[in-house]
């Protein structure tokens, strides 16, 4: 079992070996990789850069880490973010289900807010799920710019 250690957080510098895509009508992704987990130390206030190695290809990463705190205000304000999107999602589907439902008298037209509601529930039924899980693993270290191997590599949140 791993501790948190006040101070620091764990990170794991995903190698993508393989990404392959197959398949005609039915599309299976097929993703290789190895995860090395390292601990990063927080900064005292602000945010640090720290360079992290890929123990597969020596490919030097910069990862931005903040503070224990701004990260949990993150994750705070994705949380609000991921209930605004539930509160927009159900208000405006029984409006567009009402509005939707209605029959309206000859020439006249369906209200300009009905396609708005429609985007609104598209949107926000994608976001909100997305934005609750970032909020629950977001960690405060983001991958920074790195050298052309780059696009073969990730940062995954470890959850202790
Ligand atoms: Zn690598």
């Amino acid at each position: 079992m791993n501790r948190p250690i006040p101070g620091t957080v764990e990170v794991a510098v995903r190698h993508v070996l393989s990404d392959k895509v197959t398949g005609f009508l039915v599309r299976t992704r097929t993703m290789i990789w190895k995860d090395n987990v390292f601990r990063v130390r927080r900064p005292q206030a602000g945010k640090q850069t720290v360079e992290l190695t890929c123990p597969v290809c020596d490919a030097s990463l910069l990862a931005e880490v903040r503070t224990e705190a701004r990260t949990r205000r993150t994750r705070i304000i994705l949380r609000i973010l991921a209930a605004l999107c539930v509160i927009v999602f159900f208000t405006a589907f029984p409006y567009a289900v009402h509005v939707g439902g209605e029959t309206l008298p000859e020439g006249q037209s369906l209200p300009t807010l009905f396609p708005i509601s429609i985007v609104a529930i598209g949107v926000s039924f994608v976001t909100a799920p997305a934005l609750f899980v970032q909020s629950r693993i977001y960690n405060g270290v983001s991958l920074l710019d790195a050298p052309r191997p780059r696009r073969r590599h990730s940062l995954r949140p470890v959850r202790n």
